[in-house]
């Protein structure tokens, strides 16, 4: 099977799309935000990246964008010596893969040398939900270099490593923001890298062009929420990185979760009562969360259509 991405890949990477490497980011600069242990938060352009540091390297979680690579390089090497060895993305869009290909080239494989044909060099290990494999490797939209590929990408509902001492789990997420979601548990550090199933900057973006559904994130929000211990009474407890805003615990996801359930709620009964999508919008069924998340036209469509 991959020898025909391969293929696929090398031939259509004439039409490699820009998506990966847009935009001018000479102005933006990383920060470093300490999380627990030897867990920080990359926040830069594009999604906040999750670093695991230790001594059998360097462990992130998504890539940003390709034209921050350099910057997000230099933030590492801040906080490590050790080679980059392993990669995992949360999904496939632009924002969170776009720095694979220079992040994966820069770093190396963990067993040494190059087990792949389809490489040159020695490239960091990347690993994904199948579903990104598959849109980054066959759609024209977000064809990326084979070097930025995932190596090791898992289809049933889990995935496990083991890096620097730590129990790494890997879950996929169905038909959340997109059909290939994956939340990143850190066990011994208590920490969850989320991707974009959680957010806090604003609604949440349902790609339902990529399999997206309100269901799947609701479903998203319970499944991290049923992996959070709190402490009683305070702050703390396990931490949730999310793909966009600011660090988070137990109290931010379910004021999330009661936001996607009221809303659901809401759209679902305009829809029964026979209520057309624009009819909704003018209802403004989100008008309490407006405040807090901004425009809520595009979120409400997803619920919609995928209700
Ligand atoms: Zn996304």
């Amino acid at each position: 099977m991959k020898q025909i991405f391969t293929s696929l890949g090398l031939i259509l990477c004439l039409l490699c799309s820009p998506a990966f490497s847009q935009g001018d980011f000479a102005d933006v600069e990383v920060r470093i935000l300490p999380v627990r242990d030897n867990i920080f938060m990359l926040v830069g352009a594009g999604g906040n990246i999750t670093v695991q540091t230790g001594d059998q390297g360097i462990l992130i979680v998504d890539t940003q964008f390709a034209g921050m690579s350099d910057k997000i390089l230099a933030a590492l090497a801040e906080l490590s010596d050790a080679p980059l060895r392993y990669i995992i993305n949360t999904h496939f869009h632009g924002d969170h893969v776009g720095g694979n290909v220079p992040l994966a080239r820069a770093g190396s494989r963990i067993s040494g040398g190059n087990m792949r044909r389809d490489v040159t060099g020695d490239t960091a290990s990347v690993i994904a939900h199948e579903s990104v494999l598959l849109r980054i490797t066959t759609s024209n939209e977000n064809l990326m270099d084979p070097d930025g590929w995932p190596t090791s990408s898992y289809f049933a509902g889990k995935k496990d490593i083991y890096f620097n001492g730590e129990g790494i789990r890997i879950m996929h997420q169905p038909r959340a923001h997109t059909d290939g979601d994956s939340i990143v548990y850190f066990r011994r550090s208590d920490v969850i890298a989320v991707g974009d199933v959680y957010r806090t900057d604003a609604y949440p973006f349902i790609d339902t062009s990529a399999g997206g559904s309100i269901q799947g994130l609701l479903d998203a929000a319970q499944s991290i929420i049923d992996e959070i211990i709190p402490v009683y009474g305070q702050d703390g407890g396990t931490l949730v990185i999310p793909g966009h805003g600011r660090l988070s615990n137990l109290g931010d996801v379910l004021n999330w979760r009661e936001m996607l359930t009221l809303i659901r709620d809401r759209v679902q009964a305009m829809k029964d009562q026979g209520m057309t999508l624009q009819e909704v919008i003018a209802a403004r069924p989100s008008r309490d969360f407006d405040p807090r998340y901004g425009d809520s036209e595009r979120f409400l469509t997803a619920v919609y259509e995928t209700l």
